[in-house]
């Protein structure tokens, strides 16, 4: 979406916003984005943020459901827009935010100030960048007796591993969803590590996961979804060997996972 977004938006002007939504602290301060130059369009995790002129910045996130798009919705979905933007130069003219689930916040802050955003302020290192690496990760793992796939969503030890792509890079890793964090041995923090950059990577160069509603800027669906292995496959072979994929619920999100693939979890002496 970042990519699709940069050369549309970059050295715009943001001519005027209609917040669709009640106000709230998911849309704050977008009475301030009339007026100001879209610098950018950069990312840190799921989280889009785009530098203003006059020291703001916009940051967006689509929560579960959400879309940045280039067009208006369909009458179906036209009654979960929520913001609209106009913008000065050419077509398209206008940014959509629509959000069906209403987790998404599209809001305006001074650059780089986050008290509100507590996930963004406490990211981990970007995924495919060169901070995230197989030590780094133990190092976060050993500090939490979280279920490894609640951790990973909780954005710290890592950022934007969501739901579909915890289960995706568990499954590759080998590693059962539940394993305390602390408990993973050096060999799984490292093959979870590389899981989770080819996952991201090859989702990105997929343009990411349409199930239901993720649509691209351009209205396009995600093709991930082709490459899916573990997430929403429960009941299914494993791919990999066989064994019927079970499902269970590990922080609160529905999880897939492989009973061979992926043995329960067992406590390994750290370094041994
Ligand atoms: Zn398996």
């Amino acid at each position: 979406m970042r990519r699709e977004l940069a050369p549309w938006l970059t050295g715009r002007e943001v001519r005027s916003v209609d917040l669709l939504a009640p106000a709230g602290p998911k849309y704050a301060g977008l009475e301030r984005l009339a007026g100001r130059l879209i610098e950018g369009v950069g990312r840190r995790g799921k989280f889009l943020l785009m530098p203003l002129s006059g020291g703001l910045e916009l940051v967006a996130h689509l929560g579960m459901t959400g879309v940045i798009a280039d067009h208006a919705p369909d009458a179906r979905a036209s009654t979960h827009l929520r913001v609209r933007v106009e913008l000065s130069g050419g077509d398209p003219g206008t940014l959509f935010f629509s959000d069906p689930r209403r987790f998404g916040r599209f809001l305006v802050v001074d650059a780089g100030h986050y008290p509100t955003l507590p996930t963004l302020a406490a990211l981990g290192p970007e995924p495919l960048g060169d901070d995230f690496t197989p030590a780094g990760l133990a190092a976060a793992c050993a500090r939490s007796t979280m279920p490894v796939k609640a951790y990973l969503l909780s954005q710290r030890p890592v950022a934007g591993v969501g739901n579909i792509y915890a289960d995706e890079a568990l499954w590759r890793a080998g590693v059962h969803p539940r394993t305390p964090a602390a408990w993973l041995g050096e060999d799984q923090v490292a093959a979870l590590c590389a899981a989770i950059r080819e996952v991201l990577a090859a989702a990105v160069a997929a343009q990411g996961t349409t199930l239901s509603d993720y649509r691209t800027v351009r209205g396009g669906t995600g093709e991930y979804a082709r490459q899916l292995q573990a997430y929403g496959r429960a009941g299914e072979a494993c791919p990999r060997c066989g064994t019927e994929m079970e499902r269970s619920i590990v922080g609160q999100r529905g999880t897939t996972h492989c009973p061979t693939c992926q043995p329960a979890p067992r406590k390994t002496r750290r370094g041994a």
